[in-house]
């Protein structure tokens, strides 16, 4: 009896024994386990990329921390659980290697050439097209002003009187200047010379005027020379008595100039400042300087009102005009006086003033 009671007393204690290391297993394995599942179910609802993110975007935070505090916290809930041990599952901090993706921004540098410059050209072609259309504007211009050596004016209805000035041989005797005057001058004098062709001037502005005459009188005017020779005797004042008996609607009288400078060239008219048509006077002188200038191509001096000429004193009452059609002192000038070429320039120039005169009427 002694011996079964020791034995079952034994088996008691073994029992026992058996009983409380199970139970010690059980409490052991089983928060261990729950911690498991924890990190499981943590790394796999969240969003992965999320994940990696926040690893990526900032280093310093170390993800393995939170995990750590996590499942500290969980180990006190997990005494309720199932204690069977299940430490196969520890494979999940594999996740972190994800963050491969990242390289994004570099592969877009395509976009660069932008071929941005192609729309300037199109402005400097709209340019270079708009200077053209300015000139044609301009080349109708010379046929308005400008009249050429061919061109033909009406000049029918036309009294013009044409004086050439001077004559071979001067008359020194005197006449009075002026109506308005006391003052006595020369009759007549024989003018200047070429300084290149010798020439006097009496020759060559009968020569320049007999050609006018005819120029003039081929467009229809009614043409009285003062005189067609230069071996005459007329006196200024009686070449402008001339032009009033005509009425004239031009008096034309034709001088070559002389100056203290051979360099001094180019056309002058000369008016009266007295008389009924003073107030306009200046102004046709300026219509014939211009119109001779435009025709020759010589500079236009200007236009001089005085009382200085007898030749015009006394033809107040007529469009008269001294006309200098240039400085026989000047070698150039004295030349082209004498070129026949010049010489219908100038005619034509006359034309083109007793036109504007007719028209003025
Ligand atoms: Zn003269």
């Amino acid at each position: 009896m002694k011996k079964n009671k020791r034995m079952l007393s034994i088996m008691t204690v073994i029992t026992c024994l058996l009983v409380i290391t199970t139970v010690a297993l059980l409490f052991l394995i089983g928060p261990w386990k729950k911690s498991a599942e924890t990190k499981e179910s943590l790394s796999n609802g969240k969003d992965p990329t999320n994940v990696t993110t926040t690893l990526t975007e900032d280093s310093s935070e170390t993800p393995p921390s939170i995990t750590a505090t996590e499942a500290t916290s969980s180990t006190s809930e997990e005494s309720t659980t199932e204690p069977t041990p299940a430490p196969t599952d520890t494979p999940t901090p594999t996740e972190t290697p994800t963050p491969t993706e990242t390289p994004t921004p570099s592969p877009e540098p395509t976009a660069t050439p932008e071929p941005t410059a192609t729309p300037e050209p199109t402005e400097s072609t709209t340019e270079t097209t708009a200077e053209p259309t300015t000139v044609p504007e301009t080349t109708p211009e010379p046929t308005k002003t400008t009249p050429n050596p061919g061109t033909s004016y009406d000049l029918s209805g036309m009294v013009i009187v044409i004086d050439p000035g001077h004559q071979r041989h001067a008359n020194s005797d005197t006449e009075s200047v002026a109506p308005w005057s006391d003052e006595k001058k020369a009759k007549v004098s024989a003018g200047t010379k070429g300084v290149s062709t010798g020439r006097p001037e009496y020759e060559v502005v009968l020569e320049i005027g007999l050609k006018m005459r005819d120029v003039l009188q081929g467009m229809g005017a009614t043409v009285i020379m003062t005189r067609t020779s230069n071996d005459v005797d007329i006196s200024n004042v009686e070449r402008a008595q001339i032009a009033v008996d005509n009425n004239a609607d031009v008096f034309l009288r034709l001088h070559c100039d002389a100056g203290d400078s051979s360099s001094s060239r180019g056309i002058g008219v000369f008016v009266c400042s007295r008389g009924e048509l003073a107030d306009s006077q200046v102004k046709w002188g300026n219509w014939l300087g211009n119109c001779l200038a435009e025709a020759t191509g010589s500079k236009y001096r200007g236009c001089d009102a005085s009382t200085r000429y007898s030749g015009l004193n006394w033809a107040t009452s007529v469009p008269s005009f001294l006309l200098e059609m240039g400085f026989m002192t000047n070698s150039e000038d004295d030349r082209l006086l004498s070129d026949s070429d010049y010489q219908m320039k100038i005619c034509q120039g006359v034309a083109a003033f007793c036109y504007k005169m007719k028209q003025n009427r």
